[in-house]
């Protein structure tokens, strides 16, 4: 899942913001430590106050506690002052509560850069060995330094027509288990408000259109407002390949690995009064492309690529998949990669 817009797949995020693969960064020479503090100020970083939990969120962390889970408050990038608690974060906030990427194209446009929309880039163009800019549909845009921020599916299709090769997809693969409890009201609850941390993988409240249905295929009775659910979302294994096509599978760790979140999630899902009879998954499905330009193999610990002033600022250069929400690392590492282009 990605979304092609202004502002990116941060425009449907569910606004959590933590910190993840910090370590392994650190083990590969980037310290971001300063630069998480400076992302977490800007995007507004918080958990949000008790009044933001619904019964569903409550059901489910008090189910979780009772059976000897840790359960943590997710820190969100949403403002409680705007947000009206509707649950539609991953249908764009119409309030404007939560932070998008949208935020810093009208920080660059108060600083006088120019926005183009509608121009996609088709070739990042070459000069002995140096960057001199990208072409968009027969016009050309002239630079000694481009950053490709096109995100884990499209960044690499540009380097790969440079002749650059690429690494294997992650995308974090997740499903979500739900069931019936008849009128909670979970599917008006800010998503993913709680967070349970496993070793590979998060589980948190969620709710999917997708369950009802595979509720009615099963001939379940209930209504969006009848589903309680938990997100499984797991650091999978980076077996995949973007060319002209997107091929990702599952391998048997994956598979291990969603089974034992999804017994948890029913555990769970059971003592918060589900009846377990009522269970259905969504198909599988990927929220957190990346990997496609590792760190330390397409680009340098610069994030500079082969070729002299192309550097890559998006997931593509994480060097393994986070089994957890990636924004504010990719935020975080795109300040570090600008500080060093500026110096
Ligand atoms: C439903 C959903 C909910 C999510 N919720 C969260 C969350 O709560 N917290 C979190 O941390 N993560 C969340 N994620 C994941 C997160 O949104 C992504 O991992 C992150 O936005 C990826 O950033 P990126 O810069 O790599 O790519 P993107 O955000 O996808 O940005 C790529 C940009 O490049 C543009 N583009 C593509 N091709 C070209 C081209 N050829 N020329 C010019 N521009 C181009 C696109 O239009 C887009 O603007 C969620 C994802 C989904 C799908």
């Amino acid at each position: 899942m990605r979304t092609i817009c202004l502002g990116g797949t941060t425009t449907v995020s569910a606004g959590n913001g933590v910190r993840c693969l910090e370590e392994e960064l650190r083990l590969l020479g980037i310290d971001l430590r300063d630069e998480f503090v400076a992302a977490e100020k800007k995007l507004g970083v918080r958990c949000l106050p008790d009044s933001f939990f619904g019964n569903g969120t409550k059901r489910i962390m008090t189910a979780a506690e009772q059976l000897g889970l840790k359960v943590d408050k997710m820190p969100k990038f949403i403002d409680p002052a705007k947000c009206n608690k509707d649950g539609r974060c991953t249908s764009g906030c119409p309030e404007g509560a939560k932070w998008t990427a949208r935020r810093f194209v009208q920080d660059a446009e108060r600083a006088g850069a120019r926005i183009k929309t509608g121009l996609p880039v088709d070739e990042v163009v070459v000069r002995n060995g140096a960057v001199n800019g990208v072409s968009c549909g027969g016009r050309f845009f002239q630079d000694d330094t481009v950053v490709l921020s096109a995100g884990a599916l499209e960044t690499p299709r540009l380097l790969n027509r440079l002749g650059i090769p690429t690494t294997p997809l992650f995308v974090d693969s997740f499903i979500t288990l739900g069931g019936i409890l008849k009128g909670i009201g979970f599917n008006k609850e800010v998503p993913m408000n709680a967070i349970i941390k496993c070793a590979d993988f998060i589980l948190a409240p969620h709710f999917s259109t997708q369950l009802l249905a595979e509720m009615q295929k099963h001939g379940l009775n209930a209504d969006s407002s009848d589903i309680l659910g938990i997100i499984i979302k797991i650091k999978d294994d980076a077996v995949g390949e973007v060319t002209e096509k997107v091929v990702k599978g599952v391998t048997n760790r994956d598979a291990a690995i969603l089974s034992e979140g999804a017994a948890i999630a029913g555990a769970i899902l059971k003592e918060a009064g589900v009846a377990p009879y009522t269970f259905v998954t969504t198909p599988l499905r990927g929220a957190h492309p990346g990997g496609t330009a590792k760190i330390g193999v397409v680009v340098d610990k610069n994030m500079e690529t082969e070729v002299h002033g192309l550097y890559v600022a998006d997931a593509s250069v994480l060097p393994s998949a986070p089994g957890a929400p990636p924004i504010l690392t990719i935020v975080a590492l795109a300040k570090y990669v600008s500080r060093l282009i500026a110096l």
